[in-house]
């Protein structure tokens, strides 16, 4: 068992961390915010006192951080990851973040001798809760077997998507693809609600029929059709508007850069803009069909 030192231990790194202990492995842990940190002490990680130390003295660190920003603050800004890790350190970073800061996490990594991995995940805190989430990386064919013991206690389909921030890119593909089901999802909803459908009934044939998604299995954005969804609990997060604006920026920013067309990625880009905008950032993403109701909110 192994030494892993992990920073940022929210909503998902928090379940990550826990089953990494739960699996035998000695987790250091830091946060930011104090009560955050309380909480996977109390599930049996030790309290670092910062990031570097979080990062020093253990076999793996891994980070688990909102946007880029972090992440290279942590690693090569007031963090001093980068310049606190042991020879041999293997470093994982789950945040997802745009490609360009990730490859330069990569550059900045090895040009100190370490191996890095961009392992962003997709499942939501469910599936970070029951180590069942998909993990999509970027690296050297090394790092990525280095990694995999780890992953493997965090994630169910662990994926090597190819070089450097190849595992961003995946996931930004993945993420403006289930915004885009999510919107179409809420308005489906709507408009059954409007011909008077049962959602019972909806929600039966469209699983079993060529509407099906993700997206409608787990995350259906209407209450008490299935267990795991938001919207049971009054749309609290799982996963923010604020993180799926971010992740939708972040496809944008990609598909401008690169000459792609994405008209609905864009569209769906002002959705959640205008989501969060009028106070609805850190709610679940996929209250966004209440948005689209309109003032037939029921
Ligand atoms: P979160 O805000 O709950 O967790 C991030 C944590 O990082 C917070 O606890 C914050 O206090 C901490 N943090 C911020 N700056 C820090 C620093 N400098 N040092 C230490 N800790 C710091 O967010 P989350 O939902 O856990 O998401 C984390 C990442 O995972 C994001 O990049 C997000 O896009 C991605 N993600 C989230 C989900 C989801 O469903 N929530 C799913 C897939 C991927």
């Amino acid at each position: 068992m192994a030494k892993i030192g992990f920073i940022g231990v929210g909503n998902m790194g928090g379940p990550m961390a826990t089953n990494l202990i739960k699996d035998g492995h000695e987790v250091k842990a830091f946060d930011v915010v104090g009560q955050t940190l309380s909480r996977i002490v109390n599930a049996g990680a030790a309290q670092a006192s910062s990031p570097a130390d979080a990062a020093s003295d253990v076999e793996a660190v891994v980070t688990m951080l909102p946007a880029g920003q972090h992440v290279s603050d942590v690693y090569t800004g007031t963090g001093e990851v980068l310049g606190n890790l042991a020879p041999g350190t293997l470093i994982i970073d789950s945040s997802t973040i745009d490609v360009a800061t990730s490859r330069e996490m990569h550059a900045a990594a090895a040009d100190a001798g370490f191996d890095m991995l961009d392992a962003p995940v997709s499942g939501g805190v469910t599936g970070a809760e029951a180590g069942t989430l998909t993990i999509m990386c970027g690296g050297s064919a090394e790092t990525f077997a280095r990694a995999k013991p780890y992953l493997d206690v965090m994630g169910k389909n662990i994926f090597h998507a190819g070089g450097p921030g190849a595992g961003q890119a995946a996931k930004a593909c993945n993420n403006m693809l289930l915004a885009i089901n999510m919107i179409g999802l809420s308005e489906a909803f709507n408009l059954s609600d409007a011909l008077g459908l049962e959602r019972q009934t909806l929600f039966d044939i469209v699983s079993t029929a060529s509407g099906g998604s993700w997206a409608l299995s787990n995350y259906t954005p209407v209450p008490e059709l299935v267990p795991t969804t938001p919207a049971n609990n009054n749309f609290n997060p799982g996963f923010t508007g604020a993180m799926m604006l971010k992740d939708l920026k972040l496809s944008q920013d990609a598909a401008q850069s690169l000459d792609v067309s994405s008209p609905l990625g864009a569209a769906a880009t002002m959705l959640f803009s205008l989501y969060c905008n009028e106070g609805h950032d850190a709610d679940d993403f996929s209250g966004i069909i209440r948005m689209l109701r309109g003032k037939k909110v029921d």
